[in-house]
């Protein structure tokens, strides 16, 4: 088993990168890459663990977009690291990210919620700031007991202290990955929409920037699922990917390995990469 869906300290997860890769081994992965959001910040460290450990480590990332108000996250793997243009783009992405974040609590002080960014900074402790360490600061202050209603009521798309994103489509994160020779793919794609029609329509769009693979296994995906996407891989000759999107506790009750990816998807990724 594989896993190419992990999220650690340099964004919203709970362990650090050398931690997640132990656990991975521990869990008997083969293969496994970390796709933080939005950074490249744990990679090293992760890789350095995973040479110690022999676990083989894709260098990885998971891009934040948004389409017609859907948020969209866009996969990419075997990542230039020395790309300076990249970079410079995850640069920006942080600036806008940190304006976004401002907004957020401006929004939460209306309720009376108040967290201050120095606050946030420091319950983020990594690279990036997100709305999961607003709800880490929203339970611990005992504002509101449990996550999922956080982001029912306050964070998620719906929620009152709302704020999209807003300044990167997902044309853009496929065009700024392949730009930076990686194989790109569609994130969990049962939670953009649940219509097969617009998911086809988004595919075509990024199939012509360049999409390579959709993530067919995801911890959450029943079997049904599973077998649908690869309906749609086959139908738009897209390569498979999947994990399980572990957070440690930030995020529900998923385990490293919960997306049951043979090992056959890292090979036939890596056979593109080095095509
Ligand atoms: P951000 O990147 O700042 O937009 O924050 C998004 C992160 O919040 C996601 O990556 C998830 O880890 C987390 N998140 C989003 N929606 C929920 C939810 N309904 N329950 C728990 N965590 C969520
Ligand atoms: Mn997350
Ligand atoms: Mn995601
Ligand atoms: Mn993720």
């Amino acid at each position: 088993m594989i896993d190419l869906h992990l999220h650690t300290t340099a964004s919203d997860g709970e362990f650090t990168p050398s931690k997640v890769v132990e656990i991975a081994v521990d869990r008997g992965m083969k293969a496994i890459s970390i796709t933080d959001h939005d950074t490249v910040d744990g990679l090293l460290e992760a890789k350095k663990r995973a040479d110690e450990l022999n676990l083989k480590l894709i260098y990885g990332i998971e891009l934040s977009s948004d389409w017609q108000g859907k948020e969209v996250h866009i996969l990419g793997y075997f990542l230039d690291l020395e790309d300076e243009n990249f970079k410079k783009h995850l640069e920006n992405i942080k600036k806008d990210r940190n304006k976004r974040n401002e907004k957020i609590l401006e929004k939460l002080a209306k309720y009376r919620i108040d967290i201050s960014m120095k606050e946030l900074e420091e319950e983020a402790g990594g690279e990036i700031v997100s709305r999961t360490h607003i709800a880490n600061l929203m339970m611990n202050k005992g504002y509101v007991y449990s996550r999922a209603e956080i982001f029912r009521r306050y964070l998620g798309s719906s929620g009152i202290a709302y704020v999209p994103k807003g300044n990167v489509t997902p044309m853009d994160a496929v065009r700024m990955l392949k730009d930076n020779g990686a194989i790109v793919s569609i994130a969990h794609p049962k939670f953009i929409t649940e219509s097969i029609e617009k998911l086809e329509g988004l595919i075509r769009d990024l199939k012509e920037v360049g999409l390579d693979a959709i993530e067919t296994y995801y911890s959450t995906f029943s079997l049904k699922e599973v077998i649908a996407y690869k309906k749609i891989a086959t139908k738009y000759d897209l390569l498979l990917t999947g994990g399980s999107d572990y957070h440690g506790s930030n995020k529900g009750r998923i385990e490293i390995g919960d997306g049951n990816v043979p090992y056959e998807v890292y090979e036939e990724l890596f056979k593109l990469k080095n095509k």
